[in-house]
């Protein structure tokens, strides 16, 4: 349920809605609009009080109007929240008039590594860094990353740049320590429906990425943002990595396009594509970069490294600077033809 209080209402006349509600045993969540605050009920009201709180809330000063969020998550909803959400990573606005470019490394391998890639990627025009440093592999034999080290070297290459930086937090035990080394933290599709994790993660005020999971429905993906927002943590970038394919025998995955017009209809939550990932070759990639910003992408996430071949992870899939130099370009063409920047 949403509260739309009149504009400029009195302080006194918000607290009394929430006093109200928390009343019920309820929680509440504030979300100051343009003029307004929107005061809305996180929790599912139970169905005996329904009307008693909706008659309630109605007849209290200051109210504007009472309106039910049909959807089974709430705080990810447009209708919950009609603007959309702008995160601000270290002063890079990820949902604003820009589309951010993410890119960097699959792994972190070593200093000279990444800052080879940093480097190329920041003169290009990428505004945040990637590099993994705790890795989701399929096998146990292949490169793991290099953990802590690697989160340093983040850190490290990030502040000496000037980058705002990303990587993906794979335990709830390791928030903190990923949290004092990247300005993103990112939640990798395997783990979109680690529980523990989103709610660990909700308990920080740290922006993060949210990876759609490789079988998940987009109701399942804003479920799992909505365990996060429920925490308290705003900071909410979704991440489309194409789904599950028909056949691998082209593409990795399929990237589902379609889901970014989906998103912005159904939420307020920023949205970035992350091609590498969903076709898996690095040829592809300037294609579905184009087409990520043409459909409404408010940004990128790509795989660069100085020397494909020798990479430890993902190396099929990543850029060399040179040609990610030259997908920035004609994704700067596309956002402004789209009235980005
Ligand atoms: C990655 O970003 O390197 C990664 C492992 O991505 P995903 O979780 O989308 O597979
Ligand atoms: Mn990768």
């Amino acid at each position: 349920m949403i509260i739309a209080m009149k504009a400029g209402v009195p302080a006194e006349d918000i607290a009394n809605v929430v006093a109200k509600i928390e009343s019920f045993g309820l929680s509440t969540v504030q979300m100051p609009g343009d003029d307004r605050i929107v005061v809305g009920i996180a929790s599912s009201i139970p169905a005996d009080v329904r009307e008693s709180v909706t008659e309630l809330m109605i007849s209290l000063p200051g109210v504007d109007n009472v309106a039910q969020v049909s959807r089974s998550y709430k705080l990810a909803s447009r209708e919950f929240h009609a603007q959309n959400t702008v995160v601000n990573v270290k002063g890079v606005q990820v949902g604003g008039p820009e589309v951010v470019v993410m890119a960097g490394p699959c792994a972190i391998e070593s200093r000279d590594q990444l800052f080879l890639a940093a480097e190329a990627v920041k003169a290009a025009g990428a505004r945040v860094l990637r590099g993994g440093a705790f890795k989701p592999r399929t096998s146990p034999y292949a490169f793991q990353g290099l953990g802590i080290d690697g989160l340093k070297l983040l850190k490290e290459v990030g502040d000496a740049t000037g980058m705002a930086t990303i990587t993906e937090v794979m335990d709830q035990h390791d928030v903190r320590a990923v949290m004092e080394h990247s300005d993103i933290l990112q939640v990798g599709a395997r783990n979109m429906q680690n529980f523990p994790l989103l709610v660990a993660i909700g308990k920080t005020r740290h922006p993060v990425l949210l990876k759609r999971g490789p079988s998940a429905g987009i109701d399942e993906w804003l479920l799992s943002a909505e365990y996060i927002l429920n925490e308290g943590n705003p900071n909410v970038i979704l991440c489309e990595r194409g789904v599950h394919p028909l056949d691998r025998t082209y593409v990795r995955n399929t990237l589902d396009l379609s889901a970014v017009p989906v998103v912005k209809e159904l939420s307020h939550l920023p949205i970035v594509v992350d091609p590498s990932h969903a076709t898996g070759h690095s040829r592809y990639i300037s294609a579905m970069s184009r087409a990520a910003v043409a459909s409404g992408a408010d940004g990128l996430i790509i795989e660069v490294h100085a020397n494909p071949k020798a990479a430890l992870c993902d190396g099929l899939q990543s850029l060399r600077p040179e040609s990610f130099a030259k997908i920035m370009a004609e994704v700067k063409s596309i956002a402004s033809a789209v009235g980005r920047k």
